[in-house]
């Protein structure tokens, strides 16, 4: 898997193609259809997803298949109506990778019965795309998954590449508190809405868990009243997020959190209703699409290049491939590309010089993963 002069050209035009055109979660359809066009002048025939942005690729037949994930969303800046979306993410990065992986597959012998699956996916931000290609049957087949993030400096210095990311669970939600609204001067005569949504702000840190556990549960939105100041409210919206770095342990806070809501009602004497929105899980990393990521780093970057596992509260739905299909060989790449200031961040900048080598670290992880017995 050399990274040839050729295959550095490719991948950093691929790159400065997809970054100037960023298109946001489910809109990605010029990135769909230059992705499947790249693919096709290597040779790659890639199928369209029906009525939606994303597409599936394949080299071989299978029916035994490795395959690696590309994520196609940018990220909105400003809302919707005068916003432009933005590459802050770094997603841009990945598509190109992933189609340098292609262009060195191309011309290597698989073994019988093994073939490469590309996932375009889109929608990695709203956290939907990777259920969607799931329901779709992208995953029909997979034993090994790989997929990759560009890291952060402070996680990552550029060149510097780890062999699993274990990002942390998400889950956002919205409670309702309805009771009654009240003349300001007769608060006896209605059911107050704001009480619980107080009670519910003292409760969420009360909710503890193990020490050695990463967790956390804060509203982040509070809706109440209206325009007329004189008027108590009886309806109260408040929004919360929830992270936890395991999947148990936000299944845990989630019920407890469900437990609170409906004690909280009943003492100021309200209804609620609880609506969790999904949310993106914790990662489950395979210790074998680790050791052949790190087996990969090894051989193409050199020891040099290989870092510790990486810890992260960040999340990526990535994850919910391994948890729909328990014992599939799954792990993220993390790849150093000296960015700064942070993801997510409009002015977020770093360095494309290591992405043909990630490139080179996937071909051969998939080649490997490909091989085993
Ligand atoms: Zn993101
Ligand atoms: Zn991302």
């Amino acid at each position: 898997m050399d990274v040839t002069p050729e295959l550095t050209r490719q991948v950093l035009d691929w790159h400065a193609w997809l970054d100037a055109h960023p298109e946001p979660a489910w809109r990605e359809t010029g990135t769909t259809a230059y992705l499947v066009e790249q693919l096709a002048r290597l040779g790659v025939s890639a199928t369209e997803v029906e009525g939606r942005p994303g597409a599936v690729a394949e080299l071989g037949d299978g029916p035994r298949w490795v395959a690696v994930r590309a994520d196609l969303d940018a990220i909105w800046t400003g809302d919707d109506a005068d916003g432009h979306a933005v590459h802050s993410c770094g997603h841009s990065a990945h598509m190109a990778v992933v189609l340098g992986v292609a262009a060195l597959l191309v011309g290597e012998r698989l073994p019988d019965g093994v073939g490469v699956r590309f996932l375009l996916q889109p929608a990695e931000e709203t956290g939907e795309g990777a259920l969607d290609l799931l329901e779709r049957g992208a995953l029909e087949g997979v034993t090994d998954l790989f997929g990759l993030h560009v890291r952060p400096v402070e996680e990552l210095a550029a060149g510097e590449l780890a062999p699993a990311l274990h990002s942390g669970a998400s889950l956002t939600g919205l409670v309702t508190f309805t009771g009654e609204d009240a003349h300001g001067a007769r608060p006896h005569l209605g059911r107050n809405a704001v009480d619980p949504v107080v009670a519910l702000h003292q409760v969420l840190p009360t909710l503890r868990f193990n020490p050695a556990e990463s967790y956390s549960a804060k509203i982040t939105r509070v809706r109440a009243g209206g325009a007329s100041l004189n008027v108590i409210p009886g309806t109260a919206e408040v929004a919360l997020d929830l992270r936890a770095q395991r999947n148990a342990v936000i299944a845990e806070l989630r019920e407890r959190v469900d437990e609170a809501v409906v004690r909280i009602a009943a003492t100021y004497g309200v209804q609620v209703q609880v609506h969790w929105h999904g949310g993106t899980p914790g990662a489950e990393v395979h210790p074998e699409a680790a050791a052949t990521l790190a087996r990969a780093i090894r051989e193409v970057a050199g020891e040099e290049a290989l870092r510790e596992e990486i810890v992260t509260t960040g999340a990526d739905d990535f994850h919910h491939y391994a948890v729909a299909r328990p014992g599939l060989r799954s792990a993220m790449l993390a790849v150093g590309v000296g960015l700064t200031p942070g993801l997510h961040v409009p002015t977020m900048t770093y360095d494309t010089a290591p992405l043909p080598t990630a490139a080179a670290v996937l071909a051969r992880a998939l080649l490997l993963a490909a091989g085993r017995a």
